[in-house]
């Protein structure tokens, strides 16, 4: 089983495929989604749904 990193991968944020991105374990987050959470407060009212994403990664992580 090769790893390609340019393969299109789906982001877990977005749904998207993109190219570009951050690998978190086994899931993909893509460029526009990280640098999106990176500057999402805690008080934004999608800061609670890139939480929700992210701890699905670690559900998954744990299972
Ligand atoms: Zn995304």
């Amino acid at each position: 089983m090769a790893l390609d990193q340019e393969e299109t991968r789906t982001c877990i944020i977005c749904g998207q495929p993109k190219e570009t991105g951050i690998h978190i374990v086994s899931e993909f987050i893509c460029e526009a989604c990280e640098s999106e959470m990176v500057h999402t407060k805690v008080e934004d009212e999608r800061y609670p749904f890139f939480i929700r994403q992210l701890r699905q990664i670690w559900v998954r992580f744990h299972a």
